[in-house]
């Protein structure tokens, strides 16, 4: 890990979308962002696309067609996780062959119901199926219930430490490393795929924070880098809430019919970072100063312009 995350020269930030539809100003904000954290310190860019669940056909190259047309470049090739499942396959063998995973045949609804573990984070995983017996697992197998897999996680909290926000410290619990359909799920893809990669650098938006110590954790049981964290606020609508895209004309091609060009879209992306005469990538670049971006979520307002909340 480098010391100093935002002078290093080496290794990849990434943006890494679910292709579940259009980007919206949020997510094109995000994208922004991780490109400028990325070029600011000399890493390389990379684009991964999230395509093990909520999948829109065609999504991924409409939103890999925006951000080109916003000026953002990357390293090719871009990645597919649907391309990658050995890769997912050999950690979760890898982790399996260390005892670190168990077969869980709990229902979501049986986990809700189910008491919190004792000293587990409220919520987490209450480890019912973490001690079965075999003959136990047999008749669960028998019944048909499909299994997902779990970590064996050996604490209940883990510290990350992030550029913008400092130290954090959040829950780990037994997550779900591979679902009962045989996808592998998000954290132990985002873990794996970052760290095959050589990406060092993970720019993403505050709503991934909670999930962050997990991920790290995982990271050290896999025996690979943990990457340096910096979340960036989300962008809210008028009301507060995260911006979705029922609140309006929020995707870059929303605007583009609107009679905005992808120009206009980054000035005012550029201007909700504190950078307002920029109109590409390249000139916010060369003012870019992580350590004055603003720490608070922008609200778009119902004009559609975006103003401190
Ligand atoms: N695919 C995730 C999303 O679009 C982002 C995952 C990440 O950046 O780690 O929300």
């Amino acid at each position: 890990m480098p010391a100093d995350p935002l002078t290093a020269t080496t290794g990849y930030g990434r943006f890494a979308p679910s292709p579940s539809g259009d980007l919206h100003l949020g997510n094109l904000r995000t994208a922004l962002l991780a490109w400028l954290f990325a070029r600011s310190t000399g890493r390389g860019f990379l684009m991964r696309v999230e395509d093990l669940d909520r999948v829109r056909p065609g999504a991924a190259e409409r939103q890999l067609e925006d951000l080109a047309a916003l000026g953002l470049d990357w390293d090719p090739p871009v990645e597919w996780q649907s391309r990658r499942l050995p890769l997912y396959r050999h950690a979760i063998e890898e982790l399996t062959a260390a005892g670190l995973t168990y077969e869980c045949f709990c229902t979501r609804k049986e986990i809700q119901q189910a008491v919190t573990a004792p000293h587990g984070p409220l919520g987490s995983y209450p480890g019912t199926c973490r001690d079965l017996t075999e003959q136990e697992r047999d008749q669960r197998r028998a019944a048909g219930r499909p299994a997902a897999l779990r970590l064996r996680a050996d604490r209940g909290e883990f510290t990350v430490t992030d550029v913008l926000l400092g130290e954090y410290r959040g829950p780990v619990d037994d997550l779900v490393l591979r679902r009962g359909d045989g996808t592998p799920a998000y954290n132990l893809a985002v873990v794996v795929d970052d760290a095959e990669a050589g990406i060092d650098q993970v720019v993403r938006g505050d709503d991934l924070l909670p999930s962050t110590p997990r991920q790290a954790y995982l990271a050290t049981l896999l025996h690979l880098p943990v990457p340096q964290y910096a979340h960036v606020p989300l962008v809210l609508n008028s009301t507060g809430a995260r911006l979705a895209k029922r609140d309006g004309a929020v995707t870059l091609r929303d605007r583009i019919a609107l009679g905005e060009t992808p120009r206009s879209v980054l000035k005012l992306l550029a201007a909700s970072l504190g950078y307002g005469d920029a109109d590409t990538p390249g000139a916010l670049l060369e003012q870019f100063r992580p350590e004055n971006l603003p720490r608070e979520p922008w609200s778009l307002d119902p004009n559609g312009l975006l103003q401190p909340s």
